[in-house]
């Protein structure tokens, strides 16, 4: 296929749709239950519910929209130490625009430059250091977050400021691991998942044979999927196929994109600039084993967590907030007691409801709720 509307043709979906229903149907028949399977990344959950997916697939298929939104799962705690270094007298706070919104303890980012804070969106790394060179009688902080991703045009920036002898530049590093992540939510208790639809972009970086472990260990299907609604359903159906035929492999549906080998070149500059760190609080999800990176000591220098004085203290989710049990794919977001009433994307008091990739901003926005009905707070319209 060479045009994106090739990609959503509705008679190639039909036929994908029916194929899909063949398969789920015996499938939960056999198991007595729908069959799981969980879509790892925000991108993915954005676009099942931009084109109407889940709403298309029958009863016998359930997708679980996974942890793969790395503005949703920061803690509390994180965005308190971040609008700390923002409300420093002498600091410029630089990030991306969902990450303002994402709500501290106290206040948001955005909350915090309505206070005075100077806050400022950008659209890169690289636009923070400019910042910095404009500004040499200021720490200019980039909040740094996203998974494999992101981390590379971070780490080039880094190196960057390095090289170019930027002094006033520093990281508040919030990057994330996928595969520690991909592991901790296979070994949780409450979890039921028979296959994944691996992440897209991630995989463009650090390739396809990083998931292995996934079909070798725990035998579930992976398939690496685009994000246009042809080649979610082509790789729905190829992990129902590979279930019916009692595989675990990984597949690469999205190989016009995802190198098997990833990117060398960004890696490398990942391995230059980052290590793991022993574990990463995540929201929802508890601490993970080297589930984030932070800088090596080479790098200190630019490590804005050791030239700011941090309150880093852990705090508890409110308690009417349910993300962790949506981010597990314990409960749909339409399940959680405060969905459409106390938490909306105006009002959000849980992160699933602040970035377009978060399952509760998702299903909000499209309308979703129970199959076959529609939201009863459409977009735009506040709930009491
Ligand atoms: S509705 Fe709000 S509080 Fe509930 S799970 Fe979603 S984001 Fe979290």
């Amino acid at each position: 296929m060479k045009y994106v509307d090739e990609y959503r043709d509705p008679v190639a979906a039909d036929k994908l749709i029916k194929e899909i229903t063949r398969l789920a149907d015996k499938l939960a028949a056999q198991r007595g239950r729908p069959v799981n399977v969980m879509e790892v990344c925000g991108g993915h959950t954005h676009s099942i519910f931009r084109y109407g997916i889940e709403n298309m697939l029958p009863p016998s298929v359930e997708l679980i929209h996974g942890p793969g939104c790395p503005v949703c799962v920061l803690p509390i705690g994180r965005v308190d130490d971040c609008v700390a270094i923002a409300e420093h007298e002498n600091a410029i706070m630089t990030t991306f625009g969902d990450a303002m919104r994402v709500p501290g303890s106290k206040r948001s980012l955005l909350q915090a430059k309505s206070l005075g804070a100077d806050v400022r969106m950008v659209y890169s790394p690289l636009d923070a250091l400019k910042i910095a060179r404009s500004h040499p009688d200021k720490e200019v902080v980039f909040f740094g977050l996203g998974f494999e991703t992101t981390m590379p045009s971070t780490a080039l920036t880094v190196l960057k400021a390095e090289a170019a002898g930027i002094g006033n530049f520093s990281l508040f590093c919030n990057h994330i691991t996928i595969i520690p992540t991909i592991k901790a939510v296979l070994d949780s208790e409450d979890f039921q998942v028979d296959g994944f639809l691996g992440p897209g972009h991630v995989s463009m970086v650090i390739g396809t044979r990083p998931y292995g472990f996934i079909a070798e260990h725990y035998r579930r299907p992976v398939v690496i999927a685009g994000f246009e609604p042809l080649d979610i359903l082509q790789s729905l159906w190829m992990v129902l196929k590979q279930l019916d035929a009692g595989d675990a492999r990984i597949e690469n549906q999205y190989s016009r994109v995802v190198p098997e080998d990833g990117n060398p070149a960004a890696l490398q500059a990942i391995g230059r600039v980052f290590e793991l760190r022993p574990y990463f609080e995540w929201r929802g999800l508890g601490s993970i084993d080297h589930s984030g990176v932070q800088l090596t000591a080479r790098y200190a220098a630019y490590d804005a967590e050791r030239k700011f004085a941090l309150p880093s203290i852990a705090i508890a989710e409110p308690k009417s907030c349910q993300c962790g049990e949506v981010l597990k794919g314990v409960i749909k977001p339409w399940q959680c007691k405060v969905y459409g009433k106390a938490c909306t994307p105006q009002t959000p008091l849980g992160a699933l409801m602040v970035s377009s990739e978060g399952a509760c901003a998702a299903y909000y926005q499209y309308g979703g709720g129970p199959r076959g009905l529609v939201n009863e707070h459409p977009p735009g319209e506040h709930a009491a």
